[in-house]
């Protein structure tokens, strides 16, 4: 009946099950679905359910990512206009909590007595955890005792060495929101900013960002800019507040430019003028008190030997144990240099924007551009140029030591912080050794503790509560169904292509629903009032 086809034209055309997994893509389905067993507690009821991957990369699962992407710029929106505190401080104790501190006082004063005594405290120490309990599920935060667990802190000189900037230095009041200003008309605005931070220059680069020279280019110093990129991020923020004297708030998110040097945007609740950006920036920078890396100590085949029965690492001739990173930090000399000093360019980029202007939106759209990417997945090499800047950035990371723990140590003779055996240099499994990440292994979106007075989940929760109400659909009572994960030897397993049609069918079902909803809304409003009302 059907025309007879050849091999290249049976290949080219779809396979069922990709073709399905493209359609669910499309329509911005999860396509790792994860499949939940739902039972009704009241009923017995069974249902199957699939839950969404979450991923936040558009290479694993597409749809998981982008609706990651946009719940990243709902946290940003709702931060950076703030013109109320999001946080307000913590409520004193009601009566019932106060009575429950004060049996919590009175349990712990008779419980010192006693051990002081050498008593049995075993009921003791029940009844100080049934109070604590209690405490907890009345909403109080935190444990009354904290003190247990007191750290044992080193305290080097080199610590004190770290960074006193040249900047006025302000009392930082707890405020987060900026400043009001009152236009001639009396109009008042609280103005916003958009900053963007890079590296300082490691050489010249061409338009395609490689460098003009490479032989010349300090790939060295690119590396160990990306390593302890957040940290200097983290101490420009503190420069910041204290320079402006209020606790500064942000919502930031980190990626590479051309010459795959990371840098920043900010947006920031509040401005600063671009003469005392200049200054702090100018400022800021970050000191890595580490152990020298100027000579190979050990290479190729000749590598330090494990000694299992002291747990350390050993010159493979002489025999001799190497020295443990608390040595080699303790042997910095009041002389010796910082192993690296990273600092911010001069050149910055900051625009004041205010609430709800397109500006707003366009840098918000600017800040989660690349969030679905890897690092490395922001620009691609297409030139050769650009692919060898690549490898060598990758070749000056190989060696370089991405923290106290990085195996690349042995390299120079030190045992890494918490040695184990099998550490190999220039093997280290850090997240800035890989090509993906070019160096920076930190978070993607750094946000400050009160940007919105909401975690990522909550906003979660949030969009969830709207889609509920836009389809007209009661939460579920949580308390009515208990869940458990459908392993492949269950009867009820669906295989990934099943899974997929249901995601599929799903997704189309929700489109639909969520259109319709808007339309009916949209209509509403079209309405003068009266007829909304009736
Ligand atoms: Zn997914
Ligand atoms: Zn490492």
């Amino acid at each position: 009946m059907t025309e007879r086809t050849t091999r290249a034209q049976r290949l080219s055309m779809p396979l069922a099950t990709s073709a399905i997994k493209d359609l669910a893509a499309a329509k911005g389905g999860c396509i790792r679905p994860v499949q939940l067993r739902r039972t009704d507690i009241d009923t017995g009821q069974i249902q199957q359910v699939l839950v969404p991957c979450g991923a936040t990369l558009a290479a694993v699962c597409p749809g998981c990512a982008e609706r990651a992407k946009s719940l990243r710029a709902v946290q940003c929106r709702e931060g950076w206009h703030l013109e109320n505190e999001p946080i307000r401080q913590p409520a004193p104790p009601d009566d019932w909590q106060a009575w429950l501190l004060e049996q919590r006082a009175d349990a712990q004063q008779l419980r010192d007595h006693s051990t002081a005594e050498g008593h049995d405290i075993s009921e003791l120490d029940a009844l100080i955890g049934e109070l604590d309990h209690e405490l907890a599920r009345t909403g109080i935060r935190g444990n009354p005792d904290p003190g247990k667990k007191e750290r044992t802190r080193r305290h080097r000189s080199t610590r004190r060495r770290q960074d006193a900037p040249d900047l006025p230095v302000r009392k930082v009041d707890p405020r987060t929101t900026g400043k009001v200003y009152t236009a001639p008309d009396g109009k008042t605005y609280r103005p916003s900013m958009f900053l963007t931070l890079t590296c300082g220059s490691c050489g010249k680069v061409t338009v395609d960002g490689a460098p003009a020279d490479p032989d010349s280019y300090d790939y060295q110093r690119a590396a160990r800019d990306a390593l302890h990129f957040a940290a200097l991020f983290d101490r420009f923020i503190q420069n910041l507040r204290r320079f402006l004297g209020y606790d500064l708030q942000y919502f930031a998110s980190i990626e590479p430019q051309k010459r795959l040097a990371p840098h920043v945007h900010i947006a920031m609740r509040g401005t600063v003028s671009r003469n005392d950006l200049r200054k702090v920036i100018a400022a800021t920078y970050h000191q890595v008190w580490w152990p020298s890396t100027e000579v190979v100590r050990f290479d190729g085949d000749r590598l330090p030997v494990w000694h299992e029965a002291s747990g350390n690492y050993l010159d493979p001739v002489s025999g001799e144990v190497l020295p443990s990173w608390g040595q080699a930090l303790d042997s910095i000399g009041p002389d010796d240099q910082p192993l690296h000093v990273a600092r911010f360019g001069p050149k910055f980029d900051a625009q004041g924007v205010l609430a709800g202007s397109k500006d707003s939106g366009r840098c918000i759209r600017y800040l989660i551009k690349y969030l679905t990417k890897h690092i490395s997945g922001c620009h691609q090499a297409i030139t050769d140029a650009q692919r060898q800047h690549a490898d060598r950035l990758m070749e000056a990371l190989r060696f370089e030591p991405c923290s106290p723990g990085c195996a690349n140590w042995l390299r120079y003779g030190i045992q890494p912080k918490d040695a184990r055996e099998g550490m190999r240099p220039g093997a280290c499994k850090g997240k800035a050794h890989r090509a993906e990440h070019l160096g920076y292994a930190g978070r993607r979106v750094l946000v400050s503790r009160k940007w919105s007075g909401k975690t990522l989940a909550d906003h979660r929760s949030d969009r969830k509560a709207w889609l509920m109400s836009m389809l007209d659909i009661s939460a579920a009572d949580a308390a009515r169904y208990s869940w458990e994960p459908v392993t492949p030897g269950d009867d009820d397993y669906m295989s990934h292509s099943r899974r997929l049609l249901h995601v599929l069918a799903d997704r189309a079902r929700w489109q639909a629903a969520l259109a319709e909803a808007r339309r009916k809304a949209r209509d509403s409003e079209g309405l003068p009032a009266t007829a909304r009302a009736a």
